[in-house]
């Protein structure tokens, strides 16, 4: 059975994604490696060091 989110009625083009995530497990803090002009960022939230894993988003036009 599949649910709604699964069916992806909208034709939304999802990719892997390289994204910087905090590493503090209080804090949900990430943003895209693209958007990150660091190559060793903290996490604009608290601070904390960010490590570098993989998302599937949306895809930016
Ligand atoms: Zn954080």
């Amino acid at each position: 059975m599949v649910s709604f989110s699964q069916a992806h009625r909208e034709p939304v083009e999802e990719v892997e994604t390289t994204v910087w995530a905090c590493t503090s497990d209080a804090c949900n803090g990430w943003m895209r490696e693209e958007f990150s002009f660091s190559k060793d960022p903290t996490c604009p939230l608290c601070q904390s060091e960010m490590k570098k894993e993989t998302r599937v988003l949306p895809v930016i036009e």
